[in-house]
């Protein structure tokens, strides 16, 4: 099967859209990746799934630690910086929570330790016992990725 017909199916797979986030020589540093999902209740894990390609991959391995900040609908410039799309980098600015940078305007901040790993082919499965958890009291509709497109609730 070609790597094609792969991906337009998992991108049949409607999702939201995650930064994944962690500070590394003080700084800070993002990634975009939608291959997230909730895991367990108890422990509280989570999982994100990153490519041996990126350099996210060897930096979460050193840090031990992560953030998963949801992405909100007007949030899709973010999302295209941190996959390195954009022509021009930019400045971000970052809240430091515990030692976590994330993005103060995502629907939610899930700040993690690395629980596991699981090298599953050309990913490594980042699993991530969640410490701490931020969310926004007012409502907000998230960023969506469908058929390789950004999309909305109710476009
Ligand atoms: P780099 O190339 O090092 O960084 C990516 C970009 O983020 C660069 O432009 C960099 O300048 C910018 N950046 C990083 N930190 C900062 C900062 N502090 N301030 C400002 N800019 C900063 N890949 C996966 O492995 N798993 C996934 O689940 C996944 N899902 C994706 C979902 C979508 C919708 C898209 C578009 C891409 C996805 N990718 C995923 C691909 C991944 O986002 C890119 O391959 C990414 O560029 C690789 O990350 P890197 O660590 O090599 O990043
Ligand atoms: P696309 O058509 O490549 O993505 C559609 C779907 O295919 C994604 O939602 C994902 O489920 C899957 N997919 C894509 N690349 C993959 C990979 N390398 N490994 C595992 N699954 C993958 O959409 P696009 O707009 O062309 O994507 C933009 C870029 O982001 C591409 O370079 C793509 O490879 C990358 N991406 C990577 C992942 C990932 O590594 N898990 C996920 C999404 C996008």
């Amino acid at each position: 099967m070609d790597d094609r017909t792969f991906r337009n199916a998992m991108g049949k797979f409607a999702t939201g859209v995650t930064v994944v986030t962690t500070a590394f020589q003080g700084e800070a540093k993002g990634m975009t990746a939608n291959a997230f999902m909730s895991v367990s209740l108890d422990p509280k894990l989570v999982v994100v799934s990153i490519g041996h390609k990126a350099r996210m991959h060897d930096i979460v391995k050193q840090t031990g630690k992560f953030a998963v900040n949801i992405l909100r609908r007007d949030q899709e410039e973010l999302s295209r910086l941190f996959a390195g799309q954009l022509k021009e980098e930019r400045p971000v600015s970052f809240d430091w929570v515990n030692g976590h940078p994330i993005l103060p305007e995502a629907l939610a901040n899930i700040l993690c330790n690395v629980h596991s790993t699981y090298v599953a082919g050309d990913h490594t499965l980042y699993f991530g016992e969640v410490t701490d958890i931020l969310m926004k009291d007012e409502p907000g509709d998230p960023l969506l990725f469908f058929e390789g497109k950004y999309r909305s609730i109710g476009q």
